[in-house]
């Protein structure tokens, strides 16, 4: 999961002149710092997986002692926010899983009325995400869209499949960054992490023929075309467009009793896998 994410930490850990946590200088107390660092993780800065800079070189540059780290991060750890791990250094925690519980992922799994809903929902929300990003997209935001754009590309001219795949949620994934609203952002997050996890339909399936595969990059062009030119109006249509997409190949794929077969295959898969 965490792999189709940029390594947020390092990036920034390059730039210098962009430091994250070189903002709390006065107040220096340990509640300032995991405000701080709670607001990063509303903003979708930090993200799970991600790895804290050490203590000496994180009290340093949030210019606070170490005993007050260490209280701030004591803190974000007993609230689930940050985990420790073993072998040393702190992580952020797997926050974004829980928007979705157990028993109700199961029930959605089971059922093709949630695909529906789902599509239906997501139809709405990346319309709105994409009007959002064309209107606000950073420069830093559309350089994102470009780079994961053109590893997009790559991976579709030379067939890399799995490549394409993952381009697609990261894809996704920076729109939604784009459009800097941090309840969008998390229920965005959410949603790409169920589809990643296949519950509601098979992305293979969607993704199968080589002209469902150009169709589709031709459809993520056209919604990052929008946001780099900032046209909301646009992108808003492009990215509904896409979801119409899907949903119709997803209808298809039901008529040929392909879905049945493939549902069938996901539910066993799904029950042997369940080991956690
Ligand atoms: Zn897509």
């Amino acid at each position: 999961m965490a792999g189709c994410y940029p390594p947020v930490m390092e990036n920034l850990h390059a730039d210098t002149s962009f430091d994250l946590f070189a903002r709390v200088s006065h107040g220096r107390t340990a509640d300032e710092v995991v405000r701080q660092i709670e607001l990063l993780l509303l903003q979708g800065v930090l993200r799970d997986g991600d790895r804290l800079p050490g203590e000496r070189e994180l009290s340093k540059r949030l210019d606070v002692s170490r005993p007050i780290l260490r209280e701030a991060l004591k803190e974000l750890e007993a609230r689930g926010l940050l985990v420790s791990h073993h072998g040393g250094g702190t992580y952020v925690a797997d926050i974004i899983g829980q928007i979705f519980s157990r028993p109700v992922i199961d029930l959605i799994a089971r059922h093709r009325r949630a695909t529906i809903d789902f599509l239906e929902y997501r139809r709405a929300l990346e319309g709105m995400t994409a009007e959002l990003a064309a209107q606000r997209a950073t420069a830093y935001d559309r350089q994102a869209l470009r780079t994961i754009l053109e590893d997009m590309q790559r991976a579709h001219a030379s067939g890399r499949f799995e490549d394409e795949l993952a381009a697609d949620v990261s894809l996704h994934n920076a729109i939604g960054e784009a459009a800097h609203n941090i309840i969008l952002l998390h229920t965005l997050r959410a949603c790409y992490r169920l589809l990643e996890q296949g519950i509601f339909f098979n992305r293979h399936l969607v993704f199968a023929s080589d002209k469902a595969r150009g169709d589709l990059l031709e459809q993520h062009e056209a919604i990052c075309d929008a946001i780099i030119h900032a046209d909301p109006v646009m992108a808003k249509a492009a990215a509904q467009a896409h979801i119409d997409y899907i949903a119709g190949a997803i209808r298809e794929a039901e008529r040929t009793g392909e879905w049945q077969r493939i549902s069938q295959l996901r539910m066993q898969q799904r029950s042997v896998g369940r080991g956690d």
